[in-house]
């Protein structure tokens, strides 16, 4: 299983540049690559299928401490925003594969 906690799990490490922060449309966002992060079906994390726009709320607006250490997985198919129980990642191989055929 994958974690997430405040940083991107895609880029990995614990570093400033990849502390997931807030953007406009409500998902956290990386601002190294982008990656998108749902939180509206905790006890999972959806790893959106397109990535953001680096289009921040201002202010500090990381990830709570309350929604910190859930699983990631896929989206749903219909529904992006929330995660796919029966997609939950359980290799970083199978998140590159997922982030492969991502829309930009
Ligand atoms: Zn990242």
């Amino acid at each position: 299983m994958i974690f997430v906690d405040e940083n991107c799990v895609i880029c990995g490490g614990y570093n400033d540049d990849t502390l997931l922060r807030l953007n406009d449309d409500d998902f956290f966002e990386c601002p190294l690559c982008h990656a998108q992060y749902g939180f509206a079906s905790i006890p999972l994390v959806a790893l959106l299928p397109f990535r953001g726009k680096g289009s921040f709320r201002p202010g500090e607006s990381r990830v709570p401490l309350d929604l910190q250490g859930f699983m990631l997985a896929r989206s749903q198919p219909e529904q992006v925003v929330l995660a796919d129980k029966n997609g939950i990642f359980t290799s970083r191989d199978e998140i590159q594969a997922y982030l492969a055929v991502v829309k930009d």
